[in-house]
């Protein structure tokens, strides 16, 4: 029976010295070890022995057991390190490989210059308030003293989606809803910036949809002087501090007295030039003292309060900063002009 065992051993070194993965091995652990493996078998045949030779043989049983379980456990743990260095090696990353260029984006020129004006009137005090772009008939028109019918409704050709709603023609709606929101509180001062709409054919200085920015101060004793130092302070703040400034009487319903406001030519100067047609001026905004009726719709006092209101197309500004000469450029999304305007 001892050189049985001693044979068992021998061919289960042999075997497990030769195997060739996890699951082999598993195999053979079975087959030597297991409740019915080669081991087992043989020392079914214990009680055959006698008295003296049982402890003797049971020793040799022993170490047999001892030498193959040792030889598994060995074979086991070489095998999961293999496995895990298989791994990392298939996962490996190279770190040294140079990465992909991302694209770097930059803002809109419009948005960079609304951005601009927000900061110079958010520098003087103002807050910014925003409106819907689909407008009842009332906010955009009525409120600012243009009755239906006033013929100086037709100074807007407008997109009507029903008879009482129409996408805003300009940001002056804000202005009512602002002075309503205020419940005849003073100081009123905002700039409100958005999108409007008119049925204007697009050619090099219209489209049918450009930005403007509204501006409002309502207070007590608000005077023509303060629009105007106002309005000087933002042009010198975005065109260069040597800018000049000249208001033109005009007209428009919500304000009197109304002005349009021009500055020196962004080109030349005031000297002349084909920007300026030769005038040394540039046209670029509308403005006023809030018409009474105005104020008093929106619940305010015209007795006790003032103020004055202005509005801009963001898109003559931008054209006029940038010496951009077809406002279509700002909406046809051809990068190798947009890409001229990206800040970092
Ligand atoms: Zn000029």
């Amino acid at each position: 029976m001892k050189e049985r065992l001693e044979a068992l051993k021998h061919e289960a070194v042999a075997q497990l010295n030769s195997v060739a993965d996890a699951a082999q091995l598993n195999d053979l652990r079975v087959k030597y070890l297991g409740k019915k493996g080669a081991l087992t078998e043989i020392l079914r045949g214990m009680g055959a022995l006698s008295a003296e030779e049982r402890p003797v043989i049971g020793q040799v049983a022993n170490e047999v057991r001892s030498a193959i379980e040792a030889l598994v456990e060995e074979k086991q743990q070489y095998f999961q390190r293999r496995e895990t260095e298989e791994r990392l090696a298939a996962e490996k990353v190279d770190v040294t490989l140079p990465g992909r260029p991302l694209k770097q984006g930059g803002i809109h020129p419009l948005n960079q210059v609304i951005q601009d004006i927000e900061d110079i009137f958010i520098g003087m005090g103002y807050r910014i308030a925003e409106g819907p772009e689909v407008e009842t008939d009332y906010y955009n028109f009525e409120a600012l003293n243009l009755p239906k019918n006033h013929p100086a409704r037709d100074m807007q050709d407008s997109f009507y989606l029903t008879e009482e709603l129409l996408m805003r023609t300009q940001t002056s709606p804000v202005q009512v809803r602002t002075m309503e929101a205020m419940k005849g509180e003073v100081p009123v001062k905002v700039i409100c910036p958005g999108r409007v709409y008119r049925r204007d054919d697009d050619d090099a200085t219209h489209s049918f949809q450009f930005h403007q920015i509204e501006g409002l101060v309502i207070g007590k004793n608000i005077r023509m002087s303060d629009l105007k130092g106002t309005l000087l302070q933002f042009t010198r703040e975005m065109f260069g501090p040597n800018t000049q400034i000249r208001l033109r009487p005009s007209f428009f319903p919500f304000t009197e007295p109304s002005v349009e406001v021009d500055v020196t030519c962004v080109k030349c100067g005031g000297d002349g030039c084909r920007v300026c047609k030769n005038t040394g001026w540039l046209e670029i905004l509308g403005s006023g003292m809030v018409h009474p009726r105005v104020l008093e719709m929106s619940g305010y006092d015209p007795e006790q309060y003032s103020g004055f209101a202005f509005g801009m197309g963001v898109e003559r500004i931008a054209m006029l900063k940038y010496g951009v000469d077809d406002i279509r450029h700002f909406f046809n999304n051809d990068l190798r002009f947009l890409g001229q305007f990206a800040r970092i």
